[in-house]
């Protein structure tokens, strides 16, 4: 799957069919082999982030998928010329995993959370793919139980970067072919959090309606004018350097 880099993370470029095509393809093989497939779901506050922390950028970039999360990641492509047109956000990407995969012998598992909600998750999407595979549902990761149960696909939703390690962490000892990232995509799709109406997520004010529920978030979202500012310093220094190799 190629990439571009934004302030030294990189971001996956390829269209969502694509990449749900390209994870298909994989589970359609014998597991033995298959490819591991990390997914995580880099947003502007977490970029700015591991832009700053080199452990933290490491840790994104052992992602053989990294999906556009947040409406500023395409905004700062646009500026830095790199051909990613608009974000997926984990939530929408799970959905629309689960939903390619509800009818096939593909078994998922849903780890993180507080206490309850993944198997409330879980009980959600089956609801609305009765033929949905659910190995593993639980707040609590017990070994074993996992490992019994065979999952495909694993998303996990301890928050950043708690997930992202616990991911890398555990990839190998787990038979899960599929290991994502999720965030609050559990709180959303159990209905414990309301997520924004579609028409505010179109306009890009995602990240203004999740304030106003989670006001805690405001420090954690000051990171976008880091991250804004980083964009413009680093759209105008290629700018200045490609007007002096014109020259
Ligand atoms: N969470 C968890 N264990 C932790 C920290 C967080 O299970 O130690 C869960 C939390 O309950 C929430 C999810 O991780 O459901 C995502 O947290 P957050 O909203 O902070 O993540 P974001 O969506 O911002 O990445």
């Amino acid at each position: 799957m190629q990439k571009s880099n934004i302030l030294g993370v990189g971001i996956t470029t390829e269209k969502e069919d694509k990449i749900l095509e390209y994870i298909i393809k994989d589970l359609g093989k014998p597991k033995k082999k298959r490819q591991k497939i990390v997914i995580f779901t880099p947003n502007p506050e977490q970029i700015s982030q591991a832009s700053r922390d080199e452990e933290l950028k490491t840790l994104l970039n052992q992602a053989e998928i990294a999906l556009p999360d947040g409406v500023f990641v395409p905004v700062a492509a646009r500026l830095l010329r790199a051909p990613i047109d608009r974000r997926i956000t984990g939530v929408d990407f799970m959905k629309s995993l689960v939903k390619t995969i509800s009818e096939q012998p593909v078994v998922t598992g849903y780890l993180g959370g507080q206490r309850g909600v993944a198997e409330k998750a879980a009980n959600c999407l089956r609801k609305i793919y009765p033929n949905l595979r659910v190995g593993y549902a639980s707040e609590a990761y017990d070994r074993q139980r996992m490992i019994r149960s065979d999952i495909d696909i694993l998303f996990v939703a301890l928050g950043f970067p708690k997930q992202e390690k616990w991911i890398i962490e555990h990839k190998d000892e787990i038979p899960a072919t599929v290991l994502m990232g999720v965030g609050g995509a559990f709180d959303f799709i159990s209905g414990a959090v309301p997520r924004a109406p579609k028409f505010v997520r179109d306009i890009g004010f995602e990240w203004l309606f999740r304030l106003t529920i989670q006001p805690w978030r405001f420090k954690r979202q000051l990171q976008i004018w880091h991250f804004a500012g980083l964009i413009f310093a680093r759209a105008l220094s290629n700018r200045v350097k490609k007007m002096k190799n014109e020259r």
